[in-house]
């Protein structure tokens, strides 16, 4: 049967991909919805390629000028905006699949409304799974949601372990860790005393992955790979202590699973979102996603290394946030958003992505999350004091220029 989807955040690099595997197959799939920001233009030539009933755009100017060009050019994709016109249409009884891949903390209210309506969600978004862990694993099992992971190194993870006989199997019975390859990012080996000056154009260079520039800062800081630790830890119920990162500069290895009896299971690929993509699209067919076949006589060499939590504070801090459980994730998350975005307008250096957290997560008491308001009331006030520590680094380093928008 085709299945009709909502791509949440089509503009973007996980938005694109998805549609490019799409294209690939339009006996199996078609496009229900498409959302975007603020990039209108890019909604508007999607919209007249992919002819959704339903576009949806941050605001009103933005939604009138794609509704007008739409109009003119005969297409008749309905254009709303608004946080609640995303939120309807992941929830639409229209679509039957759900692409979540909104960057940050924008992204939980739909995606949560898409578990909430039991759809079959593949998601990539995982700073919604971050905030809200439980509330969000319990909104899937409450209401017969799939949650399928996007995230190259979960769905990898995915296909290593064994299929889930019935809901109520574990799904790591014989499972004795995972192991979350991470290529390093672009600092990986660079000298540590110039991490301090490096640009938000060398952080976005990453040497393997094309992605959006809050994922690449991430992972150039390694934050990236310290959410996907919190991310699989509720993906796959298991405790941080058995979630292993390993460095992997290659990124030909997706991620491990290792078993009692010692085997490992892992999954490679080149590295191509569209691989991920089609799996969690066509589960449990598969499809040609476009990807080149991987060819490990040319790749020769596979090597692995030990992170230097030193070097990359942030993947620590995740850890920790992980171990703190309760608000922590959702502070965790909305401090590295404000600190990364303040990075990416030249308004603080590098280093000072990690001591914005570090700090945000030493002056927020910690509490439960047995609420989405616990969640939400965490990350406005991390937000708050995220924002008021900038802007005194900022005052201790006024040379710093910002970049005017
Ligand atoms: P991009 O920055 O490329 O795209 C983000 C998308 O979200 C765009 O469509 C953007 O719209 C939309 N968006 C941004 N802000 C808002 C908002 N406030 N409200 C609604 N929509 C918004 O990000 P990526 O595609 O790289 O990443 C998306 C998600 O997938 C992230 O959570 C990331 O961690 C995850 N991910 C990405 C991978 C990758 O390879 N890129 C790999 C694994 C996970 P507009 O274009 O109009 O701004």
């Amino acid at each position: 049967m085709q299945k009709r989807l909502t791509l949440l955040g089509s503009t973007g690099s996980i938005g694109d991909s998805t549609l490019d595997v799409v294209a690939r197959h339009p006996d199996r799939f078609s496009v229900y919805a498409l959302t975007a920001h603020r990039n209108g233009d890019k909604l508007i030539a999607q919209c007249l390629r992919f002819t959704p009933e339903v576009a949806v755009v941050g605001d009103a100017d933005t939604a009138a000028r794609v509704a007008a060009a739409l109009k003119a050019e005969g297409c008749k994709t309905e254009v709303n905006y608004g946080v609640d016109a995303l939120v309807d249409v992941a929830r639409a009884s229209q679509c039957d699949t759900v692409v979540a891949a909104i960057v940050g903390a924008a992204g939980l209210a739909p995606t949560l409304a898409a578990a909430r309506a039991g759809k079959r969600i593949l998601l990539a978004n995982k700073e919604a799974l971050v905030m809200s862990g439980q509330i969000f694993m319990d909104a899937v099992r409450d209401n017969g949601a799939v949650l399928l992971p996007v995230d190259s190194e979960h769905n990898a993870v995915f296909q290593c372990l064994p299929p889930c006989a019935d809901k109520e199997a574990k799904l790591h019975d014989g499972v004795s860790k995972i192991i979350l390859t991470a290529s390093g990012g672009p600092f990986r080996t660079c000298e540590p005393s110039t991490l301090v000056d490096m640009t938000a154009d060398e952080a976005c260079k990453h040497p393997n992955w094309a992605m959006g520039r809050k994922i690449s800062v991430d992972s150039a800081t390694m934050m990236n790979k310290g959410l996907e630790v919190i991310e699989a830890h509720w993906l796959f119920e298991l405790p941080g202590s058995r979630i292993e990162v390993l460095i992997h500069p290659q990124s030909v290895i997706h991620s491990m699973v290792s078993y009692a009896d010692g085997s490992v299971l892992a999954q490679l690929g080149n590295p191509d979102m569209r691989t991920p993509i089609a799996h969690a699209l066509a589960f449990p067919d598969r499809v040609d996603s476009g990807v080149a076949p991987l060819d490990l006589a040319q790749i020769a060499q596979l090597t692995f290394e030990k992170p230097d939590f030193k070097r990359f504070p942030c993947l620590a801090l995740a850890i920790q946030a992980l171990e703190s459980s309760g608000i922590a994730g959702a502070a965790l998350n909305a401090a590295n958003e404000i600190a990364v975005e303040a990075f990416l307008a030249r308004r603080i250096g590098f280093m000072a992505i990690g001591e914005v957290v570090e700090r945000v997560l030493n002056a927020l008491p910690n509490r439960s999350a047995a609420a989405l308001d616990d969640v939400l009331a965490a990350d406005a006030r991390a937000r708050c004091l995220a924002s008021g520590f900038v802007k005194e680094l900022i005052a201790s380093a006024p040379g710093v220029q910002p970049i005017a928008h």
